[in-house]
């Protein structure tokens, strides 16, 4: 067995029932990729568009392609016909853009919202006080081609576990709100994507459904 294989059929052996996991292939190669699909992974994250374009046709047809890294408005409509999921939806605009290429393509795009709750600072994401206004306001139910599946958040790159599960607990506290509120009458509002390859057992413990590891099933990544 490859160490590939052996860190997916680890991983998946040990995350809890109810928690996906999402393998993050960005810069790695399409064989790498196919190592842990030939172990069973078939949801791949990808941060790039124009990388996601170029490994979907090396890939077979049974692969879920998210979307996870910062998706810049023009990139968009490219990757519109491709993904099963876009983890980060970071902005107004970037939500509205989304549904209007998914109603010019003739689809419905499963979205997550990106939270912002790390001390790190960042351009991106936004702040539970926004999203919870967005909810409220009936921005979010307005939009007819985007299918608003949960949230999505990362915790600040620190030692301090008790300073992540603080974060990762603020994540899961405004899905919960959100749950119970807004979206209560939406039974797919159903995901937290939150935990990578060091802080995913601590993003489990607070309420993680789907966690995006990395380097801990692929190695170090070749910038
Ligand atoms: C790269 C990346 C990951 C995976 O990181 P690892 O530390 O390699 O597990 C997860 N989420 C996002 C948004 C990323 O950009």
């Amino acid at each position: 067995m490859t160490a590939i294989s052996q860190a997916i059929h680890t991983l998946q052996g040990s995350l809890p029932k109810g928690v996906d996991l999402v393998a993050v292939s960005k810069f790695h190669p399409v064989e790498a990729l196919m190592e842990a699909y030939n172990a069973g992974q078939r949801i791949f994250g990808e941060s790039r568009a124009q990388e996601l374009i170029k490994k979907v046709p090396e890939m077979p047809d049974d692969v879920e392609w998210h979307f996870i890294g910062h998706l810049q408005t023009n990139k968009v409509k490219s990757i519109i016909p491709i993904v099963s999921l876009i983890h980060s939806i970071d902005s107004e605009k970037l939500l509205r853009t989304v549904d209007e290429e998914a109603g010019k393509a003739g689809r419905i795009v499963d979205v997550l919202l990106e939270l912002h709750v790390a001390q790190e600072e960042s351009k991106f994401g936004f702040t539970p006080e926004d999203c919870l206004r967005l909810a409220g306001d009936g921005t979010f139910a307005s939009l007819k081609n985007v299918r608003i599946r949960g949230v999505m958040g990362m915790a600040t790159n620190t030692e301090d576990e008790a300073e992540i599960a603080k974060e990762f607990h603020a994540i899961r506290a405004v899905f919960d709100t959100l749950k119970q509120g807004a979206m209560s009458a939406n039974p797919e509002f159903s995901i937290v994507s939150m935990g990578m390859s060091d802080d995913y057992e601590i993003a489990i413990a607070e309420g993680s459904t789907m966690v995006r590891v990395g380097s801990k099933i692929f190695g170090p990544r070749q910038y």
